[in-house]
């Protein structure tokens, strides 16, 4: 996949789910970032393996960088998952993985179609409903008038 693609469904993740644009578009193009840049990793060996990503995220889970790994498992592996090529479940040697046939090429128009519908259904549909993982913000219903003081001094310490 090329990284327009990556951006964008990376783009689409942080927005059903509540989290950091930044850190999220990071991760999703940040296997490609490490392949680059070490010189010595094939391509989509160590850096996009499943396995690696998985441990990291459940590791990182209480931390902002959450919105990192989330970027990397969604908006990067399973992305780059559909491709013919697929994604390691460990490295280079083994066994690779490909979803739904692995049909994409990397570039066609068949990446634009399925990347475009992804992202149209995170922001147009999914985003509407927000599932964000954020606390509610109690000042801010305060402010607007939606609760009254003691509703907010009763919630606002409340994180679930
Ligand atoms: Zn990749």
């Amino acid at each position: 996949m090329i990284w327009v693609s990556h951006i964008a469904v990376g783009a689409g993740i942080g927005k059903v789910f509540g989290l950091n644009y930044p850190l999220v578009i990071l991760g999703s193009i940040l296997p490609d970032l490490v392949e680059f840049f070490s010189k010595r990793l094939e391509h989509r060996g160590l850096s996009h393996s499943l396995i690696i990503a998985i441990v990291l995220t459940i590791a990182l889970w209480m931390t902002p960088l959450k919105a990192v790994m989330l970027g990397v498992l969604l908006g990067h592996l399973f992305m780059d998952s559909l491709t013919i090529t697929g994604i390691p479940l460990w490295d280079e040697k083994g066994r690779r993985i490909t979803l739904f046939g692995g049909r994409i090429r990397t570039g066609s128009a068949g990446e634009f179609v399925v990347s475009g519908l992804l992202v149209a259904l995170c922001f147009l549909l999914i985003g509407s409903f927000n599932l964000s993982m954020d606390r509610r913000d109690w000042s801010l219903l305060y402010h607007q008038g939606v609760i009254d003081k003691r509703e907010y001094y009763e919630h606002r310490f409340k994180f679930f």
